[in-house]
């Protein structure tokens, strides 16, 4: 094999830019790759470019009506009353220019992360800038306009004839990809998530199991607000292990979302950087067991761009390639972007032990998270 593991970067990826005050920033994915550049950690054998998607591909997905309003959106021809219809110019998806070729790159980003695997050029490959797991067939949501995991999927089962297991550790439920699959035996869903109570999409409770012949594919543990790194990684690891086992997918892709950290903006979680090392170790096993390696990861959420997202996406490059980077953060990277931070750059891998102050919910968090896992494993469990 050529590579073990590929990256999926060139910057027509950051053009996905809806506004300068949006939280959704593509700065994250330039940060995490300069940062992975500085550490030594991403040298240029290990860079694929990315191609734009085709208007067919996205349409293995998205309505056609929806991609010609996206289309006529970015060049400023959609009228306002059509555009909200399909989720376009919304407080959370608000129209930008060219918005159609941005999402295009990040579309075909994936799916060069998706033939560089299912050839066998690689075993493991990264789109950062992917994970758009909120977009719908018809309608933009949740600062998503396409889909890419869900397109790299369907690609995936037509293409290559795969079984695919989508796991999603984004603090927000995976609500597109699930929906897209919910009928469907083929494709398994999993996704670990701050409970929809108090957060955007309130979906992703453990009674959506999936529709028809699909039913019993969709998996969900949405775990408790304040929710710390033990908790989640025991939800995690187990729901991970016991779905692979029970789903035996072809290929495994992941949604790595960094915004369950402690410091995030947009959520309620209080896990720190020892779950996003943790987070790709497991997948990687999970892959090796299963799917003769197999494994694409995407970027997804992630509202702390200085603080978290740089640290969380390079350990999941640098697990995927079985190295932990620790100790201090390399001091170009820290030179080049100090200024401009929003927040005092972290100085090291690792997060100091104590970010924030003890929860003191954290036992009455545990039982309940351990209790709502049962119950989402369930039907495998009583199967078994
Ligand atoms: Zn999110």
């Amino acid at each position: 094999m050529a590579n073990d593991s590929v990256f999926v970067y060139s910057p027509d990826l950051l053009g996905y830019k809806f506004n300068d005050t949006h939280p959704f920033n593509q700065l994250r994915v330039q940060l995490a790759y300069e940062l992975l550049r500085e550490s030594g950690c991403l040298d240029d054998s290990k860079i694929v470019l990315p191609r734009q998607a085709t208007d067919e591909e996205i349409m293995l997905i998205h309505d056609k009506g929806y991609v010609e309003a996206v289309k006529k959106a970015g060049e400023g021809k959609l009228s306002k009353e059509i555009g909200l219809n399909y989720g376009l110019g919304t407080e959370d998806t608000p129209i930008f220019q060219n918005m159609h070729e941005a999402s295009s790159w990040i579309v075909g980003a994936t799916l060069t992360a998706v033939d560089w695997v299912m050839e066998g050029k690689a075993k493991h490959a990264l789109s950062l800038s992917g994970g758009l797991h909120h977009g719908f067939r018809g309608k933009a949501s949740g600062f998503c306009i396409y889909n890419d995991s869900s397109i790299a999927i369907e690609y995936m089962k037509k293409k290559y004839k795969a079984r695919v297991l989508y796991v999603d550790t984004d603090a927000h439920h995976g609500d597109g990809v699930q929906w897209a699959f919910y009928d469907d035996p083929d494709v398994c869903t999993l996704s670990i998530h701050e409970t929809g109570r108090y957060l955007f999409p309130g979906t992703g409770s453990i009674h959506e199991k999936g529709a028809g012949k699909g039913y019993g594919y969709s998996f969900n543990v949405p775990v408790d607000a304040f929710t710390e790194d033990d908790s989640f990684l025991e939800c995690y690891e187990k729901s991970l292990w016991e779905v692979a086992d029970f789903f035996k997918p072809d290929v495994i892709i992941t949604q790595n979302g960094a915004d369950a950290h402690y410091y995030d903006p947009l959520t309620h979680l209080s896990v720190t950087m020892k779950t996003y090392a943790e987070i790709p170790r497991i997948a990687k096993e999970v892959a090796d067991k299963y799917c003769g390696g197999r494994w694409i990861a995407t970027g997804g959420g992630g509202y702390d761009i200085w603080r978290v997202v740089p640290r969380a996406w390079s350990y999941l490059w640098c697990v995927m390639n079985d190295h932990l980077p620790a100790g201090p953060i390399a001091e170009g990277w820290l030179t080049r972007w100090d200024e401009e931070a929003k927040h005092p750059l972290p100085r090291t891998w690792e997060d100091e032990a104590s970010i924030y102050k003890p929860i003191p919910r954290k036992d009455e968090i545990t039982s309940k998270n351990r209790a709502t896992l049962e119950k989402s494993l369930y039907s495998i469990r009583k199967s078994s």
